[in-house]
């Protein structure tokens, strides 16, 4: 069968890794978190004392800024940062690190680059309307702003970390607008996309309805 791209893209919170990771199992596909890409980027800043609001040095770090993605490990100059890139602290500034013209130009070439040659499953913000407008799957992942501060803060107390709920939908507001109103590469749903609002939903009827979308569309 022939090498084909699914793009998952959504706002924070509405189930993408989760589901995505499940389906590339399910599909044998390489899976891409582009979002975690974004994420050492973030860190990157805070390692360095470089405030969030000062692009200028942030674009001239960039060359200095090396990810690896092995297997499921993020790794940023050599180093496994699998864990710190999903800490509050980098999800709070990630938003407007995203929002750099040059950021995006370094993060979606070597999207393209790991993608290359491959069947990919990619999850993000940008996915079908600017990474891959011909991706062969596109689905947009939406859910109300409450549920998904609700799933969040479950996920990080899986990981241990506490956060109160109202802080965790504050962020999800706050990202959402960042996100969707920032010039490069808003957050939109590519007009040929499928939405699917997952707020009723459980993990295995989303699975399942997209896994239905790709067999129907791709026939794998
Ligand atoms: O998906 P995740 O919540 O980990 O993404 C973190 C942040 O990275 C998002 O809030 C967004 O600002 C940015 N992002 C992006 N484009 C992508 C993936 C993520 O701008 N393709």
């Amino acid at each position: 069968m022939k090498n084909y791209i699914v793009a998952l893209d959504g706002p924070a919170g509405s189930g993408k890794s989760t589901i995505a990771k499940i389906i590339a199992k399910d599909f044998n596909l390489t899976y891409l978190d582009t979002g975690a890409m974004y994420r050492m980027v973030a860190l990157y800043t805070l390692q360095n004392n470089i405030n969030i609001k000062d692009s200028k040095t942030i674009i001239e770090s960039l060359p200095k800024i090396n990810m690896d993605i092995v297997n499921d490990s993020f790794i940023l100059n050599g180093v496994d940062v699998s864990k710190e890139i999903r800490t509050p602290e980098v999800t709070k500034i990630v938003s407007p690190a995203a929002a750099i013209k040059e950021v995006r130009i370094k993060l979606v070439d070597l999207q393209r680059e790991i993608s290359k040659g491959k069947k990919v499953i990619l999850d993000g913000r940008d996915i079908g309307t600017v990474v891959f407008p011909n991706a062969d799957v596109k689905i947009f992942l939406v859910a109300s702003p409450e549920e998904r501060a609700k799933r969040r803060v479950k996920d990080y107390l899986s990981k241990g970390i506490t956060e109160d709920f109202k802080t965790v939908l504050a962020d999800i507001i706050e990202r959402d607008l960042i996100d969707s109103s920032r010039k490069e590469s808003p957050l939109k749903k590519a007009h040929d996309a499928i939405e699917i609002d997952s707020s009723f939903m459980n993990i295995q009827e989303c699975v399942y309805s997209i896994e239905t979308i790709i067999y129907s569309i791709i026939g794998e």
